[in-house]
């Protein structure tokens, strides 16, 4: 099989041209004579290109100078532990909106430590502001701004005055341009629109930094991660390095403006396309439907098998929708061509001329 398009919602695809790259420099990366997976994290090259990363991400995303960025193991899970241990006390309270499975885990994790007062929860779209019940002594406010497995993506921030908000923005990050300074803390697993599985990125305001219980563990305490440029043990490396060149990539391809005019087209067109065709539909409301993951199902589900196997050998892979939601989701991230997308409204026109 030649390269196809692939519409897993993580781990997701790359950039070709990322992935060229890494191969041309696999055994000799910077004239060093090694890859960069072979490096000590401590040599002056690999530094550098941590650095380079971090500050090429700050540019793109406009990160202001009062956040520290860290680069940290154990993906978006880990914080929804790290979170809480960084944040609060026990017997505090903390405000979690719930639109989905993600935001969902992330309050299970939190209970563990913290009082967790639900503000809402819906799984199917998001819940009118009036229904919302914020707690007026919470310590932070957690949401999930697109969830990943049913499709819905805030198109604003909540606001929530001076109280820190915190945004799972796994399957979001990058994708559009946001203002940083609105939030608290933002935290992104990497293997949706940044770089392989393993590493998260993790964005803090300095102000909430310093404050982790006693107990939490070092390698999620952000302060000590601070203290040493994520290099407290040896950080996942080579996803580092690859991270670093997605944020070369999209900086090159005009920023997270850029992105955003490149998502939100292939969007539409998706969404006009299961909207015009009865044979397929989409059950989130338009102004909550995700840019990054597009769950469809199809009006006879005994065809989904057929559907999958066919859309496979025409070389679009793992359609197969989230077990939770059944039916079908093309996830289209940043690193999705244009051309993915209309493969896809091809291949779906067509089968339904045929099944329908
Ligand atoms: C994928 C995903 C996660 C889980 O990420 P891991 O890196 O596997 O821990 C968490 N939240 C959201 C919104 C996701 O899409």
């Amino acid at each position: 099989m030649s390269r196809a398009f692939n519409f897993s919602a993580g781990p997701a695809m790359l950039p070709e041209a990322v992935m060229r790259q890494a191969q041309a420099e696999m055994l000799n990366w910077n004239n060093t004579g090694m890859s960069v997976m072979e490096m000590s994290h401590r040599s002056k090259e690999y530094m550098a290109m941590a650095q380079h990363a971090e500050q090429t991400l700050r540019e793109i995303m406009s990160i202001p100078d009062n956040y520290k960025v860290l680069f940290t193991h154990g993906g978006a899970s880990l914080q929804f532990s790290a979170i809480p241990l960084n944040l609060t006390r026990p017997g505090d309270v903390v405000d979690y909106i719930v639109t989905g499975v993600w935001s969902a885990k992330a309050v299970k994790e939190a209970q563990r430590y913290v009082n967790v007062n639900v503000v809402c929860e819906n799984h199917q779209c998001i819940p009118e502001r009036s229904e919302w019940r914020l707690s007026p002594n919470a310590k932070y406010v957690h949401y999930t701004p697109n969830e990943t497995i049913g499709g819905i993506e805030f198109l604003d921030i909540p606001d929530v005055g001076d109280v820190p908000l915190v945004a799972d923005m796994s399957s979001t990050i990058l994708s559009r341009p946001i203002d940083v300074s609105k939030f608290g803390v933002i935290y992104a697993g990497a293997q949706k629109n940044i770089g392989p599985a393993g590493l998260a990125i993790v964005i803090v305001r300095e102000d909430l930094i310093g404050q982790a219980r006693e107990i939490t563990p070092v390698l999620m305490n952000w302060q000590v991660s601070a203290d040493n440029d994520s290099m407290y043990n040896t950080p996942p490396t080579y996803a580092w390095y690859l991270a670093g060149l997605v944020f070369d990539w999209i900086k090159a391809q005009g920023g997270v403006e850029a992105m955003a005019k490149h998502n939100e087209a292939k969007a539409k067109k998706l969404y006009a396309a299961i909207d015009t065709m009865s044979f397929y539909a989409n059950p989130v409301a338009v102004s909550e439907r995700s840019w990054m993951n597009v769950p469809f199902t199809l009006k006879d589900p005994s065809l989904d098998g057929l559907f999958l196997e066919e859309s496979k050998q025409a070389g679009l892979l793992n359609l197969k929708g989230h077990k939770l939601v059944g039916g079908m989701r093309a996830s289209i991230y940043n690193a999705m061509p244009e051309e993915g997308v209309d493969a896809l409204i091809n291949f779906m026109q067509d089968f339904a001329q045929r099944h329908g």
